[in-house]
């Protein structure tokens, strides 16, 4: 195992060069290539780790698995699903065009950002205050790091430049499908972007996901089996844009992207694993991430398929 683990990072580090970083959020261009590293946890709360798997960076569209769970335990499949679909798109996860013109009634999936949006506009609570303290508490729950904060300056940076993401937002009100007001969902959704983790945090959600909704370290039940399968089962078919066929084929493993260099991958009953690598491909996955997946997955026997 110790072999397969330095490997595994040594892999990552190997491509960390080979993209960049997102740039289009200004905060985000600060991630440093050199910072790969990762962290899986078994059902047990057993820890395996290497590099850099403490440092912490935004969890960006990661934090749409833990907006869906949260929205799920609050409304119910039912009502979660007459506002998003459950379809992967071949399009990238801020398109507006494929979404106006092929399937203009409600978005594609909760793992691109029109979805996301909606989901979080679902989530229970008086206002943006008591919604983002609920989406932080839930965070919690999950990690089991109690001090779940987002990152001020990351937040500012994207509400100054999301543009792209307003527009969906606004296009969502004109159809009707985004209800309240778009900007307090926008505002809640770039606040939840910035929610800061590290590779444990993050496979600690994978572990409670891969353990169907028990958490690892306490033993204790948090979600309901019903949506920890449901959510496995989008990031399986959405969770990396239009990568997931290709992730589904090299790895095989239910998992999740932020722009923030994160990865979230669950192994159903066996593993939750986190990555990290600054550096994006021109889908806007970790380079190192993806590779150190598909490394892990290979020597371990991981894919689901
Ligand atoms: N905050 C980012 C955005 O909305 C999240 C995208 C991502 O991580 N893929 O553009």
């Amino acid at each position: 195992m110790d072999n397969i683990l330095n490997e595994a990072l040594v892999e990552g580090i190997k491509v960390s060069n080979g993209g960049s970083v997102a740039t289009y959020i200004p905060e985000l261009a600060k991630g440093d290539p050199k910072d790969v590293g990762f962290a899986m946890m078994d059902l047990e709360g057993n820890l395996f780790t290497r590099g850099e798997y403490l440092k912490r960076f935004t969890l960006q569209s990661i934090t749409k698995v833990i907006s869906l769970l949260l929205a799920l335990e609050d409304n119910g499949m039912e009502e979660v699903f007459r506002y998003v679909h459950m379809e992967p798109t071949g399009d990238p996860f801020n398109s507006i065009m494929s979404f106006e013109v092929k399937n203009p009634e409600k978005p594609f999936n909760p793992m691109i950002n029109a979805g996301a949006m909606v989901v979080t506009s679902l989530i229970k609570g008086e206002g943006k205050k008591e919604k983002i303290s609920r989406i932080l508490e839930f965070t919690s729950l999950l990690t089991g790091n109690e001090k779940t904060v987002y990152d001020e300056k990351v937040y500012l940076s994207e509400k100054e430049t999301g543009d792209r993401n307003r527009s969906l937002a606004y296009f969502m009100k004109s159809t009707g499908i985004m209800k309240g007001n778009p900007e307090e969902t926008l505002d809640l959704y770039f606040m939840q972007c910035s929610i800061l983790g590290n590779c444990l945090d993050i496979a600690t959600i994978g572990a409670v996901l891969a353990g169907n909704g028990i958490h690892p370290v306490t033993g204790e039940r948090v979600l309901k089996k019903e949506n920890a399968r449901i959510v496995k089962t989008i990031m399986t078919t959405c969770g990396m844009y239009d990568a997931s066929g290709e992730f589904a084929v090299s790895c095989g493993i239910p998992a999740k992207s932020g722009v923030g260099g994160g990865i979230l991958g669950a192994v159903p009953g066996r593993y939750g694993i986190g990555t990290f690598g600054p550096t994006l491909d021109r889908k806007g996955n970790s380079t190192a991430g993806i590779r150190i997946m598909e490394y892990l997955s290979k020597k371990l026997d991981l894919s689901i398929f």
